[in-house]
């Protein structure tokens, strides 16, 4: 169900924030369509933006297209590799998004990416609008029903096959450029691997992004933690989650590109990875 609240987002807090070095996208302007309160269909156990606050899947207008416009303009010329729509929650939530997209590309000619859990994929209007980014990444953490609970914690109705099959539908249907992200927590057994290789293979994304999570986890919602970018120090109480080490995500990375010939891409890690 589809509603047209209020728009939640304080004029206080910009919708724009960064630009941040990603260590896959360059130089990368981040747009928060969701605004103050963290919103997100998954909860997953290492957001950065801490306990997800407000969990849905339905969608709403958060922040308003004119605010964004007007939010990016100090900004201006935009000398960034690309603007990327990701921030305090799950992006395609936001009824607004393919207008965000159309009006943010017209405005600042960069390229504009998307980061999303996929969770919505299954409607065609979502893939619609989503189609209008350059490049979109999805999130696949979870090769099993109890994967997915154990580590994306979805609201209820999201299972892994829907997610899977919606995510080689939307594939077929966008031109730009698709990544899967995924976040290894545990080394994954030989069976694991096995699925995984069988889900990105009927993906067929352009490319593969492991990753580990070696940043302490906000236990609350901090805005300066948007885009996966938060201190190394915060001021604020935190976890620290265990990665699996750069050997285990190198040898997954290698097997994975090997058996699948798409290009496998994980950020440096610490030394003390
Ligand atoms: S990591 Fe992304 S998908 Fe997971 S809870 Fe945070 S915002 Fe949502």
């Amino acid at each position: 169900m589809q509603s047209l609240a209020t728009p939640v987002s304080p004029e206080g807090v910009s919708s724009v924030y960064g630009p941040v070095t990603s260590w896959r996208y360059g130089r990368s302007l981040g747009i928060d369509p969701i605004g103050a309160i963290s919103t997100c269909s998954f909860d997953c156990v290492y957001c950065q933006l801490g306990e997800i606050e407000r969990k849905q899947r339905d969608r709403a207008l958060f922040v308003p297209t004119s605010k964004i416009l007007q939010d990016l303009q100090p900004f201006a010329p935009w000398q960034v590799d690309v603007i990327t729509l990701s921030g305090s929650g799950e992006p395609t939530l936001a009824l607004n998004l393919g207008e965000i997209l159309t009006q943010v590309k017209a405005l600042t000619s960069r390229p504009v990416g998307v980061l999303t859990n996929g969770t919505l994929l299954a409607e065609a209007t979502v893939r619609r609008e989503l189609a209008i980014a350059d490049q979109v990444a999805v999130k696949l953490d979870a090769v099993s029903a109890a994967m997915l609970r154990r580590v994306n914690r979805p609201v209820e109705g999201i299972t892994l096959d829907e997610l899977w099959q919606s995510f080689c539908q939307f594939r077929r249907e966008f031109a730009g450029r698709l990544s899967v992200q995924t976040m290894v927590l545990t080394p994954w057994s030989s069976a694991e691997q096995e699925q995984y290789l069988a889900m990105v293979r009927a993906i067929a994304p352009d490319e593969i992004h492991l990753n580990t999570p070696t940043r302490p986890r906000p236990l609350r919602h901090q805005l300066e933690a948007r885009g996966n970018h938060p201190p190394e120090q915060p001021e604020y109480a935190v976890r620290y989650l265990k990665p699996v080490s750069a050997a285990v995500l190198k040898e997954w990375g290698d097997r994975l590109q090997a058996a699948t010939g798409i290009p496998v891409y994980s950020p440096p890690l610490p030394p003390s990875v």
